[in-house]
């Protein structure tokens, strides 16, 4: 990923956005950093027997600063940090033979792109990998659909450089880069793989490839279904919704936490009148229909930047083993590629939100770093997102061109 740069700007925005759980190790530093008698309060927090950094009121982290840097890093240098806190923006996951390494697009310099090259993080990087021993117990590669054997390291590299030619190409429109990708994924979904293996595998992927972009224009499709949509916005709202430390501590707590879920995911399913809280970091209360006339965002005049962060997005996380297996809750690469393009389009409807929420015809830049973020800080993390509902979702919105359908109206 020579493409894709970070260091840490110290904008805080991590630090306000998660909560931070704490290993035993953590727990041993933060006492001998002797915290509570510097500071005379705890800056731990039990939630369901686990162990937490204690959060503000404005849910910022206890310990970040008003310049918006680390008061621990500060003090008692990076590595003295909670490991959570030292491994963010990367994503580790165990492999077959090395650690795979992502990046989540929630920090702000992945976002933008700026920084060192990832290769001069390796230190750092082999540093986390021996502090956390679940990254070194060798893991499966995904396999290539649900229910059929691991795929090969040559039939995962065969689909993955299609897939990345095809989104690199400049003389297509981005929006039909896309619309290939999500038929990519919907016709992989379509094939009997179990019979397709090794070297047909990579035939039929490239086959896949070089029907683009033509195949697209003798598959027009038409608007979402109101189920489609309907999904569409539902998935969103998984994607986003942000439980918080406090949040249903008690029975009565959880009981009145799981019905205003139910309520607020409802309401979003019906689509009609006022969105609800989705997280305290979007808006609420915008017009359903105001977010369906938000224009295409190719005729934002930042559409080009917007294109290419989405771009980079997906491409980091393929690249960065995110989509499937074991940094995707042990996902099937087809399950995973299809999970991802739903992201994407979650993503495009989060920043017509956005846009919509400040009157704006069209949707910016903002919008959409908004809105990929909120998407991919639980990519992947979020235990909600890799259960069945997720998949039987995904199913549904195979059926009848779902996939493309929704892509296409929302980005
Ligand atoms: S979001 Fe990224 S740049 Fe900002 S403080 Fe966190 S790691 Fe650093």
């Amino acid at each position: 990923m020579d493409w894709q740069q970070y260091s840490c700007h110290g904008c805080g925005l991590c630090c306000r956005d998660f909560t931070v759980q704490l290993r035993e190790e953590d727990l041993k530093k933060l006492e001998a950093q002797q915290w509570e008698s510097i500071l005379g309060e705890e800056v731990v927090v039990h939630f369901r027997g686990r162990p937490y950094l204690k959060r503000r009121d404005d849910g910022s982290c206890i310990f970040l600063k008003e310049d918006g840097l680390c008061r621990i890093h500060a003090d008692h240098g990076f590595a003295e940090k909670p490991i959570a806190c030292q491994v963010f923006p990367f994503n580790l996951a165990p492999g077959a033979k090395q650690i795979r390494v992502g990046v989540n697009f929630l920090c702000r310099s992945v976002q933008e792109n700026r920084g060192a090259g990832l290769q001069t993080h390796r230190g750092d990087l082999r540093r986390f990998a021996a502090e956390l021993p679940e990254l070194n117990v060798a893991s499966d590669e995904a396999s290539l659909a649900r229910g059929i054997d691991t795929a090969s390291e040559r039939e995962g590299q065969a689909l993955l450089s299609v897939i990345d030619e095809w989104l690199v190409r400049e003389d297509v429109s981005f929006s039909t880069r896309l619309d290939g990708l999500a038929w990519i994924a919907q016709s992989l979904g379509e094939a009997r793989l179990a019979e397709v293996r090794g070297s047909r595998f990579e035939e039929l992927v490239g086959l896949l490839g070089s029907a683009l972009p033509g195949e697209l224009d003798l598959l027009p499709i038409k608007a979402p279904t109101r189920r489609q949509s309907a999904l569409l916005r539902q998935a969103a709202f998984t994607r986003t919704e942000d439980p918080m430390i406090g949040d249903g501590g008690s029975r009565r707590g959880r009981v009145r936490t799981t019905l205003s879920q139910l309520k607020r995911s409802r309401s979003v399913r019906r689509g009609r009148g006022l969105t609800p809280m989705l997280s305290s970091a979007l808006p609420s209360g915008v017009r359903f229909q105001a977010i369906e006339g938000v224009g295409p965002f190719s005729e934002s005049p930042e559409s080009a930047a917007m294109d290419e962060l989405c771009l980079r997005w997906i491409r980091a996380t393929l690249h960065g083993s995110r989509a499937w297996g074991s940094a995707h809750y042990g996902w099937s690469i087809v399950d995973g590629l299809q999970a991802l393009v739903l992201n994407v389009a979650c993503a495009g409807w989060i920043a017509r939100l956005c846009s919509a929420a400040e009157s704006r015809p069209v949707a910016g830049l903002e919008d959409v770093r908004t809105a990929i973020g909120r998407v991919d800080r639980h990519s992947g993390r979020a235990p909600w997102l890799g259960n069945p509902v997720e998949l039987v979702r995904l199913r549904y919105l195979r059926l009848d061109d779902g996939l493309r359908r929704v892509l296409q109206a929302n980005w």
